[in-house]
């Protein structure tokens, strides 16, 4: 997928950030150790999640931003590549057109950002955004996840979602279970979806109930911002199941017996929310 130039939610062909540029977060948990890696707002890489998994691998460290991640990545002798592509950049442009303001470089970019939030109608469905999140169980009953994305299009530059962060958009523990969520990260960032739901299944909720625990703790936020939030979860039984604050949506599985990957329905888990 971070290869697919048509996905305009992650990797090459994902949408840029409000000054045109590409940024990319991933993160991934190996359940047994619980050790982890990522990176976040890394350009010019086509694979953050390979990049996220050396950190793990290589380094004394979880999390590299920015710089730090461009020069592991060149160091760990990743290529280069541009990630915007024409498709990519002509959709950033149209949406500025609608959202410039009249003021300076930066008037325009807070403009941008905050249309880009506030009473958007695909950001509210969930539409306008996207990233993937692979759990993964193996024979011996161990798991694993990995998150990546390229963010919100039309992002402040910097701006850093949950799914480099470890126990917002993903969390992994080989005894309880594994999660991983998609959508508006900082709300997930506010309420560690991802840790909450493992929690859930650790305290003996199977997986569409921990999953339905952990979105509620979401109605809690006060936000003016409130958007979709999607999470997919895995136990160690191999029991999984997905979640979603709007209607309509679905998440793909393979088990050993698959040939192709299987589509079942999200259970819907509306959020309040509070605006004030
Ligand atoms: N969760 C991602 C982020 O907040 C975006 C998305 O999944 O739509 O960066």
């Amino acid at each position: 997928m971070e290869s697919d130039p048509s996905d305009h939610s992650v990797g090459r062909g994902g949408l840029p950030n409000v000054l045109g540029v590409v940024e990319l977060d991933a993160s991934i948990m190996d359940g047994d150790t619980l050790a982890a890696g990522a990176v976040a707002a890394l350009r010019g890489f086509e694979h953050p999640i390979s990049v996220a998994r050396r950190v793990m691998e290589d380094l004394p460290h979880v999390l590299l931003v920015g710089e730090g991640a461009e020069r592991f990545a060149r160091e760990c002798g990743f290529p280069g590549c541009e990630l915007l592509t024409p498709e990519a950049r002509a959709i950033h442009e149209q949406g500025l057109r609608t959202r410039r303001s009249p003021g300076g470089e930066v008037d325009a970019v807070l403009a941008a950002v905050a249309s880009r939030l506030s009473s958007d109608p695909e950001r509210a469905a969930g539409t306008d955004a996207g990233t993937v999140n692979v759990l993964a169980l193996d024979g011996r009953g161990r798991l694993a996840s990995g998150v990546s994305t390229s963010g919100w299009a039309w992002k402040y530059p910097g701006r850093v979602g949950d799914s480099a962060l470890i126990g917002s958009g993903n969390y992994c523990d080989s005894r309880w279970g594994a999660a991983a969520c998609t959508g508006r990260g900082e709300m997930t960032m506010r309420c560690a979806t991802a840790h909450s739901l493992v929690a859930h299944l650790r305290a003996g909720a199977a997986p569409a109930p921990a999953g339905i625990a952990a979105m509620r703790e979401l109605d809690h936020l006060v936000d003016p911002y409130l958007g979709a939030v999607h999470a997919v979860v895995l136990d160690p039984r191999g029991r999984h199941a997905g979640l979603s604050t709007v209607a309509g949506t679905g998440y793909v599985f393979m088990d050993e017996t698959s040939r192709e990957v299987r589509e079942r329905p999200r259970v819907l888990v509306p959020v309040a929310g509070r605006s004030t």
